[in-house]
């Protein structure tokens, strides 16, 4: 399990780490928590309660409710600034409709710390033309082939902003500690988990 350096109470977990109640019980102690049913769209909810959401953001100003985000391949953005905090899912649809832009809606941008958890990275994520042509400045040409940095519009937005941004190296795809959806299939995920 790596801890966020940046944020106080912030975690990304691997394929070693169990499901999510044995995680919050190892990290927390309590077992109450808001996920999502991601269906990789752009909505992005405020909460303030435990339960299950229909949205890839869920942002709230809730003490002590952790926010649970669950990824293979796809980029686990944990936020926060002042007392909100987000969790998000940003595949490449979510980022192509501005999911990010949207979870920053709410945040002061001079306290706003983001961190980014293990996912597909370009060593790896080798996509087709049609991404191509819609994340261009995010792709790298390799021998003909085509791979994509998914965090880059990310991390250019938070150079520009002067927002202290972390990004953790692991790729789900080459490295064995994740579960990586375009590996193998799995039903499986890793878990982005925050609170205040
Ligand atoms: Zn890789």
């Amino acid at each position: 399990m790596i801890r966020s350096s940046i944020i106080k109470n912030a975690y990304f977990t691997s394929s070693h780490d169990g499901d999510i109640k044995t995680v919050l019980k190892d990290i927390k102690s309590d077992l109450n928590f808001a996920e999502m049913k991601q269906t990789h769209s752009s909505d992005v909810k405020i909460i303030n309660s435990e339960g299950i959401y229909d949205s890839d953001g869920i942002e709230t100003n809730s003490q002590d409710l952790p926010l649970v985000v669950r990824v293979a391949d796809c980029i686990p953005i944990l936020m926060q600034s002042n007392n909100l905090i987000s969790a998000v899912h940003a595949g490449w649809r979510g980022i192509n409709n501005s999911i990010f832009e949207k979870s920053l809606k709410n945040h002061n941008f001079k306290s706003l710390k983001i961190s980014i958890g293990p996912h597909a990275k370009e060593c790896c994520y080798e996509v087709k033309e049609d991404l191509k042509q819609l994340f261009p400045s995010s792709t790298i040409e390799l021998n003909g082939r085509y791979y994509l940095n998914l965090r880059k519009r990310i991390e250019d937005f938070c150079k520009r902003e002067n927002i202290e941004l972390e990004v953790y190296n692991q790729c789900t795809i080459c490295d064995d500690s994740y579960y990586s959806y375009r590996k193998t299939s799995t039903p499986h995920r890793q878990f982005g988990i925050i609170w205040q």
